[in-house]
């Protein structure tokens, strides 16, 4: 049975993200700017990072206190060796109903059909351009656009679907590809998802004219494709959506900076050294690390998750202005949680 733990602000706990490492193949520049994330770089030492087991076990316990569906992301979650692993200890989670797994795609044609054995439902690809060179350019390491295509399709093939596909558009960079990945994913029964360009972390100098506002690109897509809006899958979904008028599927829209969604936000996230944060743009995260390696039982972690959330009170973008422009505060990089 689970419990109906709630937050300060009367949210239950119902997504848990779990970073599995803090690394990734990709330099994307909204995310992973070359310039911070250089080959200077200190990533985390293996002994820092959490086991399968503990991730598996810290998954047992939140899912006792309500967490339904679990994301596996990064970093990229694909560069961490025999992830199938994992992926089969949390599937045998009693009372898990989701699991899937966010990722750029480079690694998915080797992968997909051991995910899907292992137990994975379903995976989100990233994919922020199908114009290789604007696409190279996002991704910072020279990546091109047909591997992922091809990493999509072999996740189709393997069964890992519906497929959603993450754009993230930001201004001058990839707006210019948004009807392009409409038109390529309409009708394709993969869901396109366009994300506004967010200020997670301090290192990707975001800007709010960098940010193309979910209308406008809604209003890109309709013109070509006409689009109507359709009604939420259910109460917390952070996606808006809109289904093509001629049959072709259905489009998301995440718009947390414009039309921010904090009061149905059911979602933590775990960091690959296992701090717990109760909203994406934390800046310090509760340690469960050091929890899993005392000797405290299950049911004290379970207590310490309850004390957590319970006191939680994060609505970070209803409370975003433009001074976040030009922010002062530390916050945790979009790399070490996932998104
Ligand atoms: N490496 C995997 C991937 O790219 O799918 C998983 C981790 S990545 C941090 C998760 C998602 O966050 C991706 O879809 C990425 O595009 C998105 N993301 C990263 N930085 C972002 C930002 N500043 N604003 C909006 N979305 C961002
Ligand atoms: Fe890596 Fe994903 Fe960040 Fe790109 S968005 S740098 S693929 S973690
Ligand atoms: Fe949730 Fe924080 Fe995002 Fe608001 S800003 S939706 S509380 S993660």
């Amino acid at each position: 049975m689970t419990t109906q733990m709630r937050d300060a602000l009367d949210r239950p706990l119902r997504d848990l993200r779990i970073s599995v490492t803090d690394r990734c193949n990709f330099r994307c520049t909204y995310c992973m700017p070359k310039e911070v994330f250089g080959r200077d770089f200190q990533f985390l030492p293996a002994r820092l990072i959490l086991s399968f087991e503990e991730i598996a076990r810290l998954g047992r316990i939140f899912v006792g206190e309500g967490v339904e569906k679990i994301r596996l992301t990064g970093g990229e979650p694909l560069v961490r060796r025999d992830i199938e692993k994992l992926v089969a200890m949390l599937a045998g989670i009693e009372g898990l109903r989701d699991l899937t797994l966010t990722t750029n795609g480079s690694l998915l044609a080797k992968k997909a059909v051991a995910l899907k054995a292992a137990g994975l439902s379903r995976v989100t690809v990233s994919l922020d351009s199908l114009d290789d060179a604007v696409f190279r350019a996002m991704n910072d390491v020279d990546f091109p656009v047909a591997r992922v295509l091809a990493g999509i399709e072999a996740a189709r093939e393997a069964g890992l679907t519906p497929i959603k596909i993450n754009m993230v558009v930001k201004r001058g960079v990839n707006d210019g590809s948004i009807v392009d990945m409409a038109r390529h994913f309409h009708g394709s029964g993969a869901i396109l998802r366009f994300i506004e360009y967010m200020d997670v972390g301090t290192t990707n100098g975001w800007r709010l004219d960098d940010v193309v506002p979910a209308a406008e690109i809604v209003e890109k897509i309709s013109a070509a494709l006409p689009l109507e809006p359709a009604d939420a899958n259910y109460r917390g979904e952070v996606a808006r959506r809109y289904r093509y008028t001629d049959g072709g599927g259905e489009i998301g829209i995440i718009s947390s900076v414009t039309q921010p969604f904090c009061g149905a936000c059911t979602r933590a996230r775990l960091s690959s050294e296992g701090r717990l944060y109760t909203c994406l743009f934390g800046s310090a995260g509760h340690d469960f690390r050091a929890l899993l390696r005392s000797d405290k039982s299950d049911e004290e972690i379970a207590a310490h998750v309850r004390s957590v959330w319970g006191r939680r009170t994060d609505r970070y973008s209803e409370l975003r202005t433009r001074a976040t422009a030009r922010p002062r505060r530390r916050k945790v990089e979009m790399s070490h949680i996932g998104g």
